[in-house]
């Protein structure tokens, strides 16, 4: 929703790390098993996909979902966007309960070929489990199961978490009640981008 409405290119390491592991790529290959589990994948390799995407997309903004996830990922991130003079302009931190979470995983579809998220219950189309923007099929996810999200929460708490300090000392850092619907916290995320990005 964010790229359609500000015109923004937007990534993902997981939903590389998904693409990757589908065409069978060595980087797809090593990393399957943690994303499977859980884990965090090691943030070498995390970092080096972020770089690669940034120098050949980042030149006129751009939207990390999922990254940065640890502070060595943050403080990296940080010298590769000084080195191209392109501070960070908004940190959004969705707060999500975990009923919340929960729920969204035990239901959630996502399209194999575009990455288009959505749940068994929001829409009819999902009966058909069809893309509705690329036809292509919606699937469950080899990682939304009660047993890895046990482990992705002890990555959240552990690894994750200590980025709130982090971003809390500069006045990036917006955080964004993510329990409601889709509707109202694109409503809160459109606001804050539209404070940044000059008309
Ligand atoms: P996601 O699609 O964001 O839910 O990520 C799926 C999985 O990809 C995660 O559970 C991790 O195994 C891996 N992953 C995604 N982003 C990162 C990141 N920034 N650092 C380390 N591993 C990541």
């Amino acid at each position: 929703m964010i790229t359609r409405q500000f015109g923004l290119p937007v990534t993902s390491p997981g939903a590389i790390l998904r693409r990757e592991k589908d065409l069978g790529t060595p980087l797809g290959l090593e990393t399957a098993e943690i994303t499977k589990k859980g884990g965090l994948v090691p943030d070498k390799i995390i970092v080096s996909l972020i770089e690669d995407w940034l120098r050949l997309h980042g030149g006129y903004g751009f939207v990390f979902d999922g990254f940065p996830r640890t502070l060595p990922q943050g403080q990296s991130l940080d010298e590769i966007l000084q080195r191209q003079n392109h501070p960070l302009d908004l940190a959004i931190w969705l707060d999500v309960s975990n009923e919340t979470v929960r729920e969204r995983i035990g239901h959630r579809l996502q399209c194999r070929s575009c990455g288009f998220t959505t749940s068994e219950s929001a829409a009819h189309f999902a009966d058909r489990s069809v893309c509705p923007f690329c036809d292509g099929s919606l699937a469950r996810r080899n990682d939304d199961d009660p047993e890895v999200l046990e482990k992705r929460w002890q990555e959240y708490n552990s690894k994750t978490q200590p980025l709130a300090d982090f971003y809390s000392t500069s006045s990036i850092l917006h955080r964004v009640d993510g329990n409601r619907d889709r509707d109202a916290v694109f409503a809160d995320i459109s606001r804050l981008m539209e404070e940044k990005i000059p008309a």
